[in-house]
């Protein structure tokens, strides 16, 4: 009998899978108390066990490095804190909020920027909570969007994700639903088309915005669920964060938004790594994310540009940091640098 592969979620299965070595188990049991752990199968078999910097080890297999924190470094990096009304909600822009339905993840990705905040011993949110994360979003009408995230919604079943689904569909206000997840990529078996249809409210827009890195993420299974998504008429986006070893070159990050926009998935984000605990090593400066998007700009097609952004440390929300094309001469002429880095000027209006 087949047994299925399971989520390696202990250093000893990991040691056992060949991801990392027993003499370094005494440091990594020090990461791992303080960061939960998590690799699916579908995600561990991407690692390339012979390559020590292989960017899909970067991103899921602990690493002593996490135990060295910076002091610039918070545990709350993009301030959900100060704008938390209600356990689960976080309202930091005017139109929309985040409501975070639970603390799990598939996956447990080493630079997570609510790394403090996750994992499988933090508590979901209770029937009691939930009733006033949407009395919350009910009773404010200027709540145009909500997006789903945590954790991962979508570890949650068909069944807990409909009965959401159903509540949020009843507020009028709420026009668009927001899914963030890793799922579609890190657990493709969980995107079943019970899944898909718990996701559709009545007369809302949702849409299915997938966390990925590196396009070797995008496997065929993986390019499978989300076709199942977007299928179903759920829009999908993309988030990817600029993690150094991992997608910080040009060809990676092309190579990236390419599979991305094969699939049907427009890139929306590309985060700029926040400043989460222990996670230094996988920052890169801001000047190498806008020197990687004017290399994006001349060699790829428009639909596959991210915005790269920020999200100012302290709650402050998310400005771009994009490279910027723009001057002015002393004439008031406005220079404009093309994709080849030649500057034109564009006169002033009449
Ligand atoms: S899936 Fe998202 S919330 Fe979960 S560990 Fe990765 S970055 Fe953090």
């Amino acid at each position: 009998m087949n047994v299925a592969p399971k989520t390696l979620r202990y250093l000893s299965d990991l040691e056992e899978a060949g991801l990392t070595l027993a003499e370094k188990r005494a440091a990594l049991e020090k990461v791992a108390a303080q960061y939960a752990v998590a690799i699916t199968p579908a995600l561990a078999e991407l690692i390339d066990r012979a390559d020590p910097n292989d960017p899909m080890a970067r991103q899921f297999v602990p690493d002593a490095a996490e135990l060295k924190t910076r002091p610039e470094e918070r545990a709350d990096p993009i301030g959900d804190d100060a704008h938390s009304p209600v356990t689960g909600v976080v309202h930091r822009y005017p139109d929309r909020v985040l409501l975070k339905l639970t603390h799990v993840c598939a996956v447990y990705c080493r630079f997570c920027f609510r790394r403090e905040m996750i994992g499988p011993a933090a508590a979901p949110l209770t029937p009691k909570q939930l009733d006033g994360a949407l009395d919350y979003i009910a009773s404010h009408p200027e709540i145009w969007e909500v997006v789903l995230t945590g954790g991962d919604p979508l570890v949650l079943s068909a069944r807990r994700l409909k009965q959401v689904m159903a509540r949020l569909a009843a507020i009028a206000h709420v026009k668009v639903i927001r899914v963030h997840s890793r799922v579609p990529a890190a657990d493709p078996a969980r995107i079943t088309p019970e899944l898909v249809r718990s996701l559709k409210a009545k007369g809302k827009a949702t849409y299915v915005v997938l966390h990925a890195n590196h396009a070797r993420e995008l496997t065929e299974a993986a390019r499978q669920a989300c076709a199942r998504l977007v299928n179903a008429g759920i829009p999908m986006l993309s988030q990817s964060v600029l993690l150094a070893g991992v997608n910080d070159d040009p060809q990676t990050l092309g190579a990236l938004m390419r599979a991305l926009v094969e699939c049907r998935i427009k890139p929306y984000y590309l985060h700029h790594g926040d400043l989460a605990p222990g996670t230094s090593h996988l920052r890169t400066s801001i000047e190498q994310g806008q020197d990687l998007m004017r290399a994006l700009r001349g060699r790829l097609s428009g639909l596959c540009q991210p915005t790269y952004v920020l999200d100012i440390p302290g709650g402050h929300g998310k400005s771009p940091i994009g490279p910027n094309y723009l001057s002015r001469d002393e004439a008031g002429c406005a220079r404009i640098d093309d994709f080849n880095g030649r500057s034109h000027c564009y006169p002033p209006a009449a």
